[in-house]
């Protein structure tokens, strides 16, 4: 009996650890696009030189790495995804940096043009982020923390009112119609980013959430993590551990490949990785960090680009005809 089992699991095995097969036909596939927070493109050529990221590199020997550059908008979290998953620039999303943006519009994010195109109930669409301050769903600001900026405070000289008005007014600006994706939480299927964590937090969420949608039928995962920007912004682009925070990325790709192979799921998924914004060299800050990358095992994926074609491309990979999409999108598909 024990002989027989363990038969019957090395079968499984086998059949499990298949490739990404590209001859699924798009309609059938279901995707995971992570993105690497603050990933620097060279950094990540140099990690893949030094043999740092194996798992990376498989992902790129099943499929490819192309270049894409940041146009169109600042290098920064909130621009950099609101443009990376709706496809659009931010006259039409409404965020232009980190301290100008409003809420994205309804019906107008990669999620929901998988649903318009598929029906919401025939695609789970779910978005998992590290970062809450980036990524937040927040809402309106709430009347009590407007209070506490208010600028009519007793015993204050000029120089602090001036300073209380400023932030008032940002907080304003900020979050009086709330964070970027606070209406398109509603929409999703499965949302987890109310909080920042690191990569363990946000790879342990994911692998559970493949396991519970997976066998469901076809998914969209959008994953975030924040942990190479974090050191990036702590230690520099040059540092050990800005590397090492790519590094345990790179692992927890390779857990998620191995959990989407396990569950029999591997061979109609692709997986794409990118980035909101690049690093500036040797730096702690990314104020020109237009140079990043979209990588997959998905062998169609042949062009380089600009970051408002990934939405383009991954709709294209999952089989959705880009010309029925209004306001037309601006970018295109990287694939051929
Ligand atoms: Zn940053």
């Amino acid at each position: 009996m024990f002989v027989r089992s363990r038969l019957f699991l090395s079968v499984l095995v086998l059949v499990g650890a298949t490739a990404f097969k590209p001859s699924t036909p798009p309609r059938q596939r279901s995707a995971i696009l992570i993105s690497w927070d603050g990933a620097l493109r060279e950094h990540i050529n140099d990690s893949l030189k030094r043999s740092q990221m194996p798992n990376l590199a498989q992902l790129i020997k099943e499929g490819r790495m192309v270049d894409i550059e940041v146009s169109g908008h600042v290098t920064d979290t909130r621009s950099g995804h609101a443009q990376m998953l709706t496809g659009y620039d931010p006259s039409v999303t409404g965020v232009f940096s980190n301290t100008v943006f409003r809420p994205i519009p309804l019906g107008i994010s990669i999620f929901e043009r998988l649903q318009q195109a598929f029906g919401k109930k025939d695609i789970a669409t779910i978005m998992v982020t590290g970062k809450a301050m980036g990524l937040g769903p927040g809402g309106p600001k709430v009347p009590a923390e407007m209070e506490a900026a208010s600028p009519n405070q007793p015993n204050d000289d000029d120089e602090k009112q001036a300073r209380r008005l400023e932030k008032m007014r940002l907080a304003v600006e900020q979050n009086l119609l709330g964070q970027p994706f606070h209406l398109v939480k509603g929409t999703l299927t499965a949302w987890d980013g109310d909080m920042p964590r690191d990569a363990r937090g946000v790879g342990q969420k994911v692998l559970s959430l493949i396991d519970k949608f997976g066998p469901k039928g076809r998914f969209f995962l959008f994953v975030h993590f924040g942990d190479v920007d974090v050191n990036g912004h702590k230690y520099g682009e040059g540092s050990p551990e800005y590397d090492g925070a790519l590094v345990s990325l790179d692992a927890w790709l390779g857990r998620m490949v191995a959990q989407l192979k396990t569950d029999g799921l591997y061979d109609h998924t692709a997986v794409y990785i990118t980035a909101d914004h690049g690093f500036d060299v040797g730096t702690t800050h990314h104020a020109k960090a237009t140079h990043i990358f979209l990588a997959g095992n998905d062998p169609q994926l042949t062009s380089a680009g600009e970051q408002r074609d990934i939405t383009p491309t991954v709709l294209q990979a999952l089989g959705v005809d880009l010309s029925t999409i209004t306001p037309a999108l601006p970018g295109k598909s990287l694939r051929k």
